[in-house]
């Protein structure tokens, strides 16, 4: 695998939901075009900023790409060491042992957080799943805590102690640990002020040189100085 291979090929991505009448008799009225035939190439370390209005379809690509929804028809080639594999292709168990390696990072991330579970335990737990001994992990969490720009005090605190950029933070310490190729992080700066966006700016750097390849969906450009490339969406 040469240095320009790319890491995720999206093409002609579609998703279309279908509309319902609201009668009794629920019938299929028409088809919202979310995401209409969207093409893209990532290569490792390459960040691409996916921006558009509210509603455009940001969402759903993202959601799509990673499999979280069914795509209607399109590719997402994910280069897997040697191997090409169709993401759109895979049946949920072929997908799972690459679902760490790609990671989607949503807009408010609260529901994914365990209330009960402070930060420095939850990260912990995911390096004890993957093998790692507690020493180790919590070594690795604080540094992760670190990276995302939370600090060690963020170990023993729980979520509803953080704002939601901070909240999104945590999200992306998580993301991390499985050390994923490719992370799509969806309106992370829908509710940061500049000292979270300067944070967010610096982990997502440090996430680039490690070589992973980052999608940034955002309705504001404020994010847009650390990407490589821009794609505008409108209307799917
Ligand atoms: P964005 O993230 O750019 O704001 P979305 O991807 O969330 O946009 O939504 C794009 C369009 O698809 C919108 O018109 C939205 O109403 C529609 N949509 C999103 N999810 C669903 C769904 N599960 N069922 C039906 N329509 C949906
Ligand atoms: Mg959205």
């Amino acid at each position: 695998m040469s240095a320009g291979t790319p890491l995720l090929q999206v093409k002609n991505l579609q998703k279309y939901f279908p509309v319902f009448s609201q009668g009794f008799v629920r019938r299929q009225t028409g088809l919202v075009k979310a995401v209409d035939d969207i093409s893209f190439d990532l290569i490792p370390g390459e960040t691409l900023g996916l921006v558009g209005e509210s509603g455009c379809g940001k969402t759903t690509t993202g959601r799509a790409i990673l499999r979280a929804l069914d795509p209607t028809a399109g590719q997402v080639l994910y280069q897997d060491g040697e191997q090409t594999v169709d993401l759109t292709q895979l049946s949920s168990k072929q997908l799972k042992p690459l679902r760490t390696k790609m990671q989607m990072i949503f807009q408010d991330p609260f529901g994914s957080l365990n209330p009960s579970q402070t930060v420095g335990f939850m990260l912990m737990r995911s390096l004890e799943l993957q093998g790692e001994d507690p020493v180790e992990a919590k070594a690795r969490s604080l540094k992760l805590l670190q990276q995302v720009g939370l600090g060690d005090q963020a170990f023993n605190r729980k979520p509803r102690n953080f704002s939601g950029g901070q909240r999104q933070r945590i999200a992306l310490a998580r993301a991390l640990y499985g050390d994923p190729k490719v992370l799509i992080l969806d309106e992370p700066n829908a509710n940061l002020d500049t000292e979270g966006e300067h944070a967010l700016a610096e982990a997502l750097k440090k996430a680039k040189e490690a070589g992973q390849a980052i999608v940034v969906i955002s309705h504001r450009a404020s994010l847009l100085s650390i990407v490589d490339n821009v794609a505008v969406l409108k209307d799917g």
